[in-house]
């Protein structure tokens, strides 16, 4: 079995100090391919270096088992507050530069949350929506312009970024990652060609609602991510050896740390293993079938559209 992390922020501070020691522990787990989406146009060098020096910089000590990783570049709806127009003219332009090196726009997306937040920084919660759906409206087009999928972010905003999609019907639609919502919720998106990130959600046995979507759904509609160094699985499933410092000191809230990440690329193979618990088929057929799944919205012959 092989697999791939559709949605890991490999470039974090967090992952600097250990990254080759990181990699070779996901090519002995068969975790042979990790898709770094970008958060900012602070990062984008970042991630598109990150892409350039691997695998040969790392074959070294993988064994030549390879790994790949894999860049895309898009503005994340919570960093766009301080940025304009010039922003999305330079990720254009960068977007239209490393055409062949990047596999998808994203991350992009509507976060409801954040737009009620705004009042605290002095902006009224419609002034924060509109400006983030200006960012998600652009980042679409340009998704439609360059044929490239798109890796969308979603908090409280599945009937936000619903109209923009069915607007758009991109031709190579993407990934909603992190996917937590109900079965309806999930087959609009896959209804318009959308695979649904199934990440560390699944491994609270309170999320009932998105675990159950998950048995439902068509196996065909899914990919694992981690979402690392974000997203910390449930401890009843990641263990206790990994609980971080401030855990250990008997705080609730889980601080990212250089020093011990909150989670990992690693980790996939667990969010896989609940997932097999929780999916009628055998755990081989359930893997091949997401890798197909990736291959499909990522490395399909793009000339075939
Ligand atoms: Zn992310």
């Amino acid at each position: 079995m092989q697999f791939t992390d559709s949605h890991c922020h490999l470039d974090d501070e967090a992952f600097k100090e250990n990254l080759p020691a990181l990699l070779a522990q996901c090519a002995k787990l068969n975790i042979s391919r990790i898709i770094v989406p970008s958060i900012a146009p602070d990062n984008f060098s970042k991630v598109l270096n990150l892409a350039k020096h691997t695998p040969d910089d790392f074959n070294h000590i993988t064994n030549n088992n390879p790994i790949k990783v894999y860049p895309c570049l898009g503005i994340h709806p919570w960093f766009l507050q301080e940025l304009n127009d010039s922003h999305l003219a330079q990720l254009s332009k960068l977007v239209a530069k490393s055409r062949n090196e990047i596999i998808a726009v994203g991350e992009i997306g509507i976060d409801g949350a954040i737009a009620k937040q705004a009042i605290n920084h002095g902006q009224t919660p419609e002034d924060n929506l509109h400006h983030q759906q200006y960012f998600f409206d652009f980042q679409l087009n340009l998704a439609k312009q360059q044929n490239l999928p798109v890796i969308i972010h979603h908090r409280q905003s599945h009937d936000k970024i619903m109209p923009f999609l069915r607007r758009y019907q991109l031709a190579r639609s993407g990934i909603i990652h992190g996917f937590s919502g109900s079965y309806q919720q999930a087959m609009a998106y896959i209804d318009l060609g959308f695979k649904l990130g199934v990440g560390s959600t699944i491994t609270y046995s309170r999320a009932k609602k998105t675990i159950n979507t998950f048995k439902r759904l068509p196996l065909d509609s899914l990919v694992l991510e981690t979402d690392a160094p974000s997203m910390p699985l449930s401890r009843e499933v990641i263990g206790k050896e990994v609980l971080t410092n401030s855990e250990k000191n008997g705080q609730e809230s889980i601080e990212l740390k250089a020093d011990s990440p909150a989670n990992s690329p690693v980790n996939l193979i667990k969010i896989f293993e609940v997932l097999s618990i929780i999916r009628p088929e055998r755990p081989a057929e359930i893997a091949n079938q997401l890798e197909q799944n990736i291959e499909q919205i990522f490395f399909k012959d793009v000339n075939s559209f």
